[in-house]
């Protein structure tokens, strides 16, 4: 844990005064002083607290009360539209965190995810009340100013989410937590504002939760954005749901035979019911066409041992009841994109009833639960989600690496909705497999295989057989390209070179979107990033301060320039820099002044 106990600007204020540890207070008053509020309220992170160490015994319990006093201090006096005090949103967050099993660490900065936005808190005075990986965290979630960016900071925003997520992971986690709970809260915001929160939501965080694969988080949040887009079929399934007669003593006697089904074959396993979702059940009734809310009961087989032994389990059940045809998945042998790994099937159970049956072990489970979280709930396990030692960092790792090469933080944010949108499939060439959207063509793998590659592709055969550079692949499909670059190839001396505008009509891949674009900008005005502009802006002042002969050694003196320069950050004023709107000699004379002569 790197919470270290800073003694920053806003303990003293924000921390309730404790009495000194003295020899003449029992210690059973101490310890109560300690663990409770002055005045006698219930301490407001007893319950936060029970859950953290319900999942990690050992934890730091003290720096949860510190956190919390400090975010209660400083949102006090705002409101939620709800009209609740506005620190019980945070707090409500840090629960959701502490329930996925997160570390202390996330639900610290949980509790402070909106202080540095919203308050008078800053990012120092975290740093030093917290260290570096709170900073961190918060400063991930934390939104660009609207106000100074415009229209840009939203795709901004997610991007510097992203990026700051690609570092640690945990920036999601505490974003997505944060994302559900306003969604639980949207109740009191017009109908306008609630679908158009919804949709953003449904476009964005719930398939980047899907691809992180925290299943226990993609649920409610995919519940909760039905009850906000489909009010009517949500009430129509809770309707459903809460009223089946019979339902829970009919899932009994499937879970008992099951059971001795698979005792019988000798499988350790542990059967449990399984509920569908809200939003699983209204999908399938949609995609069904189905009058009334289509639910088959549903039991997960949790096996104890092997990858291997998940097949005996599942000839055990299918020896017990009639398999329906056509029903079999094997996500074992090949996971989804998302490394889950469980086998399904559906078979014909007791009265003729179809049932649904999820086998997988116990690793397999927790992973399926938890993705990216799971590390974090299991601090001890070194197991990996994918027995190849992949996990679901790598998706990112790879958006990570085409954000690199995008300007537009907008054209970013198109395509990562459209890389979460689409379904995934593998193909081979060079006797290695990619994946790609589906859909993708044999320029998408080219520049999937390098930006060279794709720039002077000129050919592709598919499955041996030559075929145009904009034929729609197959999952499994072999492929070759052919391009400028090969030996074997004769290029016509006056043919066009580079990538043909054209390319843009079909490719799927972001990545290939992304190097066109990039090709074609470079030939025009390049542009540039907000990122890109701190970085220059940055580099400038210290340009500037070196023909001073002077260096900086921390980034203080530069946020308290821009602190008394007006700019809402260190970052917005580096932009200006950057845009010459302010000139780096007039910062760096202020700069100077403000190190040599402070009040
Ligand atoms: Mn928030």
């Amino acid at each position: 844990m790197d919470v270290d106990a800073g003694h920053g600007a806003a303990l003293g204020r924000a921390l309730p005064t404790q009495a000194p540890a003295s020899k003449d207070i029992p210690l059973g008053k101490r310890l109560r002083s300690f663990l409770s509020f002055p005045g006698g309220d219930d301490d407001p992170v007893a319950k936060l607290t029970k859950t953290h160490r319900g999942i990690h015994p050992s934890a730091d319990a003290g720096v949860l009360r510190r956190s919390y006093a400090i975010a209660e201090n400083m949102h006090r006096g705002q409101m939620r539209k709800s009209g609740d005090p506005y620190i019980t949103h945070p707090l409500a967050v840090a629960q959701i965190c502490a329930e996925l099993g997160m570390d202390t660490t996330t639900l610290v900065a949980a509790l402070l995810h909106d202080t540095v936005e919203d308050t008078s808190y800053t990012l120092e005075a975290l740093h030093s009340d917290f260290g570096p990986e709170v900073t961190h965290l918060v400063d991930g979630v934390t939104k660009f100013d609207k106000a100074f960016y415009g229209k840009a900071a939203e795709a901004e925003t997610i991007r510097k989410m992203i990026v700051a997520a690609g570092k640690d992971v945990r920036v999601l986690v505490i974003k997505l937590a944060d994302r559900l709970h306003n969604m639980r809260t949207l109740d009191a915001r017009s109908p306008a504002s609630r679908a158009r929160i919804a949709t953003a939501t449904l476009d964005v965080l719930v398939p980047l939760c899907d691809r992180l694969g925290i299943q226990a988080l993609k649920r409610d949040l995919d519940d909760v954005v039905l009850y906000h887009l489909e009010p009517d079929s949500y009430a129509r399934i809770d309707d459903h749901v809460q009223n089946r007669p019979g339902w829970q003593e009919y899932l009994a006697e499937v879970s008992a035979k099951a059971r001795s089904a698979l005792r019988r074959q000798r499988v350790t396993a542990e059967v449990t019911v399984r509920p569908r979702h809200y939003y699983s059940i209204w999908k399938d009734t949609v995609a069904g066409g189905h009058a009334v809310p289509f639910d088959l009961p549903r039991i997960a087989v949790i096996v104890d041992g092997p990858p291997t032994d998940c097949y005996a389990a599942l000839g055990a059940i299918h020896g017990q009841w009639r398999p329906v045809a056509g029903r079999f998945k094997d996500f074992i042998a090949s996971p989804k994109n998302n490394l889950y790994r469980s086998l399904h099937t559906t078979v014909t159970g007791p009265d003729g009833r179809l049932v649904e049956v999820l086998i997988r072990t116990e690793q397999m489970h927790r992973f399926s639960e938890f993705g990216v979280a799971t590390t974090y709930r299991y601090p001890k396990s070194t197991e990996t989600a994918d027995p190849s030692g992949a996990d679901q960092l790598s998706w990112l790792k790879r958006v990570l690496d085409w954000q690199q090469d995008t300007t537009d933080a907008a054209q970013f944010l198109a395509s990562l909705r459209c890389d979460l949108a689409e379904a995934q499939i593998t193909v081979f060439a060079h006797g290695q497999a990619f994946e790609l959207p589906s859909g993708s063509t044999p320029v998408d793998l080219a520049y999937e295989l390098s930006p060279d590659t794709g720039d002077q592709c000129l050919a592709a055969t598919i499955n041996g057989r030559l075929a145009p550079l904009s034929s729609p692949l197959r999952d499994g499909d072999v492929v070759e390209i052919f391009s400028e670059a090969d030996d074997h190839v004769e290029v016509e001396p006056d043919a066009p070179r580079g990538p043909r505008r054209e390319w843009l009509g079909f490719v799927k891949s972001s990545q290939a979107q992304m190097q066109i674009n990039r090709y074609f900008d470079e030939k025009n005005e390049p542009g540039m990033s907000i990122a890109d502009k701190v970085k220059l802006g940055r580099a400038t002042i210290g340009l500037t301060l070196r023909k001073h002969d002077r260096g900086l050694a921390s980034e203080v003196p530069l946020r308290r320039l821009a602190e008394e320069l007006g700019y809402p950050d260190l970052e917005t004023m580096l932009v200006a820099v950057c845009e010459r709107n302010l000139e780096p000699d007039a910062v760096v004379e202020q700069l100077i002044a403000l190190v040599d002569h402070p009040d």
